[in-house]
């Protein structure tokens, strides 16, 4: 059915065949007379600040490898981050970083038989193949309706054959942040062998003052892994540099496990400028966050009932029409993320863009909703 005809004797591992395929986001469709916008990536629209687009094109010895521990950013990001740098490591973009995690501490027992990853579904993606990779199996536990993670069920999903469970604030695709409060009572209830990966690829756009910060957690479990990314608020998705924060009994694992010289030299320098510029980045997120704000209030006002979005991106939960919405939004040029029959993601892009999917929201009605 259109995939590579088999060679014979060559055989993918069986665990291949059960892996839902990652659909990445689509560009939008060209609409005579209308600007093209991609909201199907929960990408940064702006172009990179040109400090960073400046230390890019300094980069003049590409002919060598990089730094393989990503030395200097991983110093950086000890300063700004307050933390010792031996208590970071980089990877290929958090999803790189993740890989990293699975691969150290999630496979197989002694037996042959496969460990357990927890994790709330609907969340991202991509969480679902690297466990398949892993040779793990997910267990999926249902998000409440308000498309928060439902941290009882997850508690009660952990068996002895539980090896991870991965937590993710704001939840992508549905927004919602997890509390302090949450977090702490949730990670009283699960053994102290499992490993609690804390995704906060989105933390920089949340305002929620309850909000889980893992920074202020992660010294008091050993057994918590903080997950971030330069993919998001930084803007620098098209470079791939993620990073994991954990205690040293942690992260001295990860680095036998990493994958040598993940991160490129590119991506650190950019990376490190961007930390040197923290102030402007961080501005340009407050104005994806006012614009967040306002395309909430817009579709509140014309009776859209959307779940908390703390993330660069809103939920629609469109159920039966989810089909209808997205084609209306290729009519008018703007990409956006389907989730079969349950939802509609939209990430927040370009003023215009913003405005454009307001309008189509408010022309398509919130009947249902
Ligand atoms: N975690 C979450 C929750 C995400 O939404 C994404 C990207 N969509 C990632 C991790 C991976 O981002 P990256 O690999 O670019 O750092």
């Amino acid at each position: 059915s259109g995939g590579p005809d088999p060679v014979p004797g060559v055989r993918p591992r069986a665990v291949l065949d059960a892996l839902p395929r990652y659909a990445a986001g689509r560009p939008a469709t060209v609409v005579e007379g209308l600007q093209s916008f991609k909201l199907s990536s929960n990408e940064n629209p702006l172009t990179p600040i040109p400090a960073v687009l400046d230390a890019i094109r300094d980069c003049t010895s590409i002919n060598r490898y990089p730094d393989a521990v990503s030395t200097r950013l991983r110093e950086r990001l000890a300063e700004h981050l307050d933390v010792p740098a031996d208590h970071i490591v980089t990877g290929g973009g958090s999803l790189g970083a993740l890989n990293q995690v699975l691969a150290t501490y999630a496979g197989q027992n002694d037996f042959g038989a496969p460990d357990e990853v927890v994790y709330a579904w609907r969340s991202f993606e991509a969480y679902p193949i690297s466990v398949g990779l892993s040779g793990a199996s997910s267990v999926q536990v249902p998000l409440l309706p308000d498309g928060r993670h439902d941290l009882d069920a997850m508690a009660e999903a952990v068996t002895g054959n539980t090896r991870v469970i991965l937590l993710c604030t704001p939840n992508n695709p549905t927004g919602p942040i997890l509390t302090r409060d949450e977090v702490v009572s949730f990670l009283a209830r699960v053994p102290n062998d499992v490993v609690v990966v804390l995704d906060e690829a989105y933390l920089e756009f949340v305002r929620d003052p309850d909000a889980v910060d893992g920074l202020g957690l992660y010294r008091e479990y050993p057994n918590l892994v903080l997950l971030r990314t330069f993919s998001k608020a930084h803007g620098l998705a098209g470079l791939r540099v993620g990073y994991t924060v954990a205690q040293p009994n942690i992260t001295e694992n990860l680095r036998v496990s990493a994958v040598p010289f993940a991160v490129s030299s590119v991506g650190e320098q950019a990376a490190v400028t961007s930390l040197d510029h923290l102030d402007e980045v961080l501005a340009r997120v407050d104005t994806l966050v006012a614009e967040r704000e306002r395309v909430v209030a817009a579709l509140t006002d014309a009776g859209w009932d959307l779940p908390q979005a703390e993330g660069n991106f809103v939920w629609l939960r469109l159920g039966g029409r989810c089909g209808a919405f997205t084609e209306a939004a290729e009519q008018r040029a703007l990409a956006v993320r389907r989730f079969g029959d349950e939802g509609v993601r939209v990430s927040i892009g370009e003023v215009d863009a913003n405005t454009r999917f307001i309008e189509l929201c408010r022309s398509f009605g919130a009947r249902g909703i």
